[in-house]
């Protein structure tokens, strides 16, 4: 097979990486809690908008060096979301056909994204997008990208510029470079598989706390490690939480997994939108909420130290679900024991209510 097309195509991909800029690491400003720092690496900047930018530069390299994709091979994906949006992205870089697979109830908004970056949407029922992926690709001699089994491979987790290395890179000049934690939420589990691998292979002394939402089974499966775990119910926070347990979710590289209520997502959500003037999507409300969590308890523990977490993707995609209180009454339920946390935590550096013999000792 001559190598030139994918020579250049390579090219495309490292040209175009070498145009971006890094997305910024933002520091909120939190004076209840003064020797605690927490970080958000804001992954909504980039072309397409969220961190799957990061993950279909990744898969395209991958298929690319793999020799899985020459000069007319139609690039097939199982996504409804973000993922089909870059791939799509990276598909028209390349001048390749993109086809996502997603489910026949996919809003049309994602459909109207995906067909801005020239893919097209083959629409089935939901149980199907697997099987009609993978029979599509073969049907037209096509590649299926297969995200939920290649996502924790085809990043370079040693470092390489990952988003682990960009991270340490920021933190050089903060007070507490190296992080006590950092939180991270599991879609494909790509992320924290990178993550987890990174911090071990530098021996860096950070832990990493995985969350998880509702209606998602890799909690249980960190617990039980049952590969064979199934949820009838779907997630209902976008781009993480999954009905099955996925390949690319790397169970041992994670020291900690927390549940985070999609009522506590929102709320966050909520609360971080106000501290940075700006929406932001409901995955990185439950990636917040356990890293407030877990600074709560680090300053009941007397400890100082930083902690970094994603903001995943912005809000203005989820105008008509996650800002729209009839909508979050309806799918979510009541969020407003959790706001209050949130207005007691920014007073108080405390989500829980003091225990009644803290109260009187206070
Ligand atoms: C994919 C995604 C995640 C999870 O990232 P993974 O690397 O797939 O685990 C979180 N938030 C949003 C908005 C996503 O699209």
């Amino acid at each position: 097979m001559p190598r030139s097309w994918v020579n250049w195509a390579i090219a495309q991909i490292e040209a175009d990486f070498q145009r971006s800029a890094d997305t910024h690491l933002i520091k909120l400003d939190l004076p209840a809690l003064p020797q605690i720092d927490i970080y958000l690496k804001d992954e909504s900047t980039h072309p397409t908008g969220s961190l799957k930018h990061r993950l279909a530069r990744s898969l395209f390299l991958y298929a690319l060096s793999n020799g899985w994709i020459q000069s007319n091979t139609p690039v097939i994906e199982s996504s409804s979301g973000s993922t089909a949006i870059s791939e799509a992205y990276f598909a028209r870089l390349l001048g390749l056909p993109f086809i996502a697979v997603i489910p026949k109830s996919t809003a049309q908004k994602k459909i109207d994204q995906i067909e801005f970056y020239g893919g097209r949407c083959h629409l089935v029922e939901p149980k199907d997008i697997y099987t009609e992926s993978a029979r599509l690709a073969k049907e037209m001699n096509g590649h299926y990208m297969d995200q939920f089994t290649y996502a924790e491979r085809a990043t370079d987790w040693r470092g390489n510029n990952n988003i682990a290395d960009a991270i340490f890179n920021q933190m050089k000049r903060e007070r507490f470079p190296e992080p006590r934690y950092i939180v991270m939420s599991p879609g494909t589990g790509g992320t924290s598989a990178t993550i987890g691998r990174y911090l071990r292979y530098q021996q860096h002394n950070t832990e990493l706390c995985v969350v998880d939402p509702d209606n998602s089974v890799f909690f249980e499966y960190y617990h039980r490690r049952d590969p064979s775990l199934v949820s009838d119910a779907c997630s209902r926070i976008e781009g993480i939480g999954r009905p099955r347990v996925e390949p690319s979710f790397i169970p041992d590289v994670v020291d900690q997994m927390r549940q985070v209520p999609d009522a506590a997502a929102i709320a966050t959500m909520e609360w971080i939108s106000g501290q940075l003037g700006r929406k932001v999507g409901a995955s990185t409300g439950t990636n917040l909420y356990g890293v407030l969590q877990l600074a709560e308890e680090m300053q009941q523990r007397g400890e100082s130290g930083s902690l970094i977490t994603l903001l995943c993707d912005s809000g203005e995609r989820y105008l008509d679900s996650y800002y729209c209180p009839e909508w979050v009454a309806e799918r979510i339920g009541d969020v407003h024991p959790y706001r209050e946390a949130l207005h007691r935590f920014s007073q108080t550096g405390r989500l829980t209510a003091p225990t009644p013999q803290e109260a009187t000792h206070a």
